[in-house]
């Protein structure tokens, strides 16, 4: 099984994120009564109500939680705790089949740091191979927007760096992508410095003959707000980039009357969509046939991914 979307932190081993949790954190593994590793996600996913906003909070407190417990303490630790935790992410993922996947994980806000993260991802993913022939790991670098838009970790400087480093070995194969994560501020002036970013990635990548792919999350939850004709002017331009793909998509493939501006994506924009956030975190509660036939007649390519499942528990999904 291949996954094209999944968040480091919310694709985390539940024995890894456990045994964290019980050297830090044991008062959350009480309060819970978890009492096995088994029962993380469990006890994750039960967490989710029927108010999909309500979910976005407790989401992003399930979110800072992890993070919390699982981040490297000081700049000494940073290789050896990711390689540990995506050695132990990937033989999770393998137990469940998933053999080729790409590992959504932003760079930290200098070079060195970010180099220290993404070799140790590699060679938790090396270690792994070794046992798992079929096994394969990527990464594709996201830059974080916060709760007010702003990208907490991009700077053109960093780009430039990151483009140098993925032009040698090992990050030439596997730093496959760009990508643009986290809260989408609906707001002209934030939406349009996104687009300034990406197009600030294509140039580069092109100057430094990358060929790494570029998108970004966009339209995860809107759908059908007042913010519409902002977001179809947003999508249109986005269109006009010629992106690889869209995470999520949502406020394009849910709507009918939004099937013009998805047709626009038709032949070069795959999207990535992820039933299990759909059904926690927006109106949606599933992704019915309609809508997959719906990407198919407007001719854009799709895949079907878990996302965060670590928090949704949805490691079997098919
Ligand atoms: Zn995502």
């Amino acid at each position: 099984m291949i996954d094209k979307h999944l968040h480091f932190t919310g694709s985390l081993s539940p024995t890894y994120v456990y045994r964290k949790l019980q050297e830090s954190n044991q008062a959350f593994l009480d309060k819970y009564s978890i009492l096995s590793p088994d029962d993380l996600s469990y006890t994750f996913v039960s967490m989710f109500g029927n108010d999909y906003k309500l979910n976005q909070q407790k989401f992003n407190e399930m979110y800072s939680l992890v993070q919390s417990v699982t981040k490297p303490k000081n700049t000494n630790e940073i290789y050896q705790t990711y390689r540990l935790a995506t050695r132990e992410l990937a033989l999770n993922l393998a137990r469940f089949g998933i053999s080729e996947y790409t590992i959504i994980a932003g760079p930290d806000i200098t070079i060195d740091n970010t180099y220290k993260r993404y070799i140790g991802m590699i060679q938790g993913f090396e270690d792994v191979e070794k046992l798992h022939k079929a096994a394969k790991g990527k990464i594709c670098i996201t830059f974080i927007r916060t709760q007010s838009g702003e990208l907490k970790n991009y700077s053109y400087k960093l780009l430039s760096d990151i483009c140098k480093l993925l032009q040698q070995e090992p990050f030439k194969s596997r730093c496959v992508g760009f990508d643009i994560s986290g809260y989408e501020y609906p707001d002209k002036n934030i939406l349009e410095s996104n687009l300034c970013v990406l197009s600030e990635i294509i140039e580069i990548s092109k100057t430094f003959c990358l060929k790494t792919t570029v998108g970004l999350h966009a339209g995860e939850i809107i759908t059908g707000t007042t913010q519409d004709e902002l977001y179809d002017e947003y999508f249109v331009n986005l269109s006009k980039l010629q992106l690889d793909n869209i995470g999520h998509g949502t406020y394009l493939w849910a709507n009918d009357t939004k099937q013009k501006i998805l047709k626009l994506f038709s032949g070069h924009t795959r999207f990535d969509l992820c039933p299990g956030s759909n059904a926690l975190l927006t109106p949606i509660k599933r992704i019915d046939s309609n809508r997959l036939d719906m990407l198919n007649k407007c001719g854009v390519e799709y895949t079907i991914n878990r996302d965060d499942p670590l928090f949704f528990n949805n490691w079997r999904q098919r």
